[in-house]
């Protein structure tokens, strides 16, 4: 199995790899969406059988805590994932369908540093998720 760059970061930051921690950083680090645990749990069993939701609760967390994976609450209840990449982006969620548009606004970016700044605070960092529901006809008018 190739290193992925989940693993690369765990290792880099001292973590004891085991197997089935490999092969969650797999399926996180493959990832192009926000899974939630059941569902990083789903795929990491296809990988590995002998996977346990408890093992996938406990290394997920593990992640999160190290800084190397994000949560998100998209208004569901549910925790999301996604790799912590450099790359900053914001959420748009479709609350009808549950899909998640990433974005990014420069100026949404630097409102924000100026709401900071005007509190006498640096921006170090920031959430922004966006509910939405598709336009219907009327409003695209
Ligand atoms: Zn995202």
């Amino acid at each position: 199995m190739p290193e992925n760059r989940i693993e690369r970061l765990c290792v880099d930051k001292g973590m004891k790899m085991t197997e089935q921690r490999r092969v969650i950083a797999r399926v996180l680090s493959s990832a192009e969406d926000h899974p939630d645990v059941e569902e990083v749990y789903r795929r990491a069993s296809e990988l590995d059988p002998r996977i346990s939701i408890a093992t996938v609760y406990r290394t997920v967390r593990l992640f999160e805590e190290a800084g190397i994976i994000e949560r998100h609450d998209f208004g569901d209840g549910r925790s999301r994932y996604e790799e912590a990449a450099g790359d900053h982006h914001d959420h748009l969620i479709d609350i009808q369908s549950g899909e998640v548009v990433e974005f990014q606004n420069e100026e949404i970016e630097q409102l924000q540093k100026k709401i900071a700044k005007q509190h006498g605070m640096k921006l170090v960092g920031h959430r922004l998720e966006l509910y939405g529901v598709p336009l219907g006809r009327d409003d695209k008018k």
